[in-house]
């Protein structure tokens, strides 16, 4: 089965907004005017709409966020759920999953990156399926993460100083025909390392980095 967030991960989530405990404290402190965020207070809800993949079909779920606001500037910030990314329509158990095949794959080409078994996801009311240029569009957000990357690796370590990871991320390499350009070839390495330092935070802290540090860093 293709990763996803599920129906019922988007309505736990719902029903958390609609008992209003939704909080900021996760959210960094204002960049503007340097408030904590635990002083922020609630200030819309914004209907999102999701796309998941239930038995190889892509559905639209729609689910509130909490946009909070700064008391001290008027700057206003989302909140996300844990299964969601910025800007991102796709669940990130979908955009986590489906990048990692492409960048831990050495022959993997991202025609054969869509691939989940043995078929793509496509929508139910037409032959649209998911585009091998959605895969690599991801791959350039996922790697822009460098500083929640950074700051995991800074957890990582403390928690476990003879931890292999920076062996394992200093060892890795892109095949030369994933990329043109050394921008490309930079975004292809900083995904591969999430995808590294998301395994070993998972092992080690039992979490992700998605449910709090990412929002913490600001998804930069
Ligand atoms: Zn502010």
């Amino acid at each position: 089965m293709p990763p996803t967030a599920t129906l019922e991960d988007i309505k736990a989530y719902q029903d958390k907004v609609e008992k209003d405990k939704i909080t900021p404290h996760n959210l960094p402190p204002c960049p503007q005017c340097s408030v904590d965020s635990s002083f922020f207070k609630i200030h819309a809800y914004r209907e999102r709409r999701f796309l998941i993949i239930v038995e190889m079909f892509i559905k639209a779920v729609y689910c509130s966020l909490v946009r909070f606001k700064c008391p001290g500037c008027g700057k206003t910030f989302t909140l996300y759920p844990d299964f969601a990314i910025p800007h991102k329509h796709y669940t990130r158990p979908t955009i986590v999953g489906f990048s990692a095949g492409y960048v831990e794959s050495d022959p993997t080409s991202y025609q054969q990156a869509v691939m989940a078994d043995t078929s793509t996801p496509g929508y139910p009311q037409s032959d649209a399926t998911l585009a091998p240029s959605t895969i690599h569009r991801w791959i350039t957000t996922l790697g822009r993460f460098t500083h929640t990357c950074r700051t995991a690796l800074i957890l990582l370590l403390e928690q476990n100083p003879v931890s292999s990871i920076c062996r394992n991320l200093a060892r890795l390499i892109i095949a030369r025909r994933k990329y043109k350009t050394n921008e490309r070839k930079k975004q292809l390495i900083n995904c591969r390392h999430l995808v590294i330092i998301e395994a070993f935070f998972q092992a080690t802290f039992k979490t992700s980095i998605f449910t709090k540090l990412a929002t913490r860093c600001a998804f930069s």
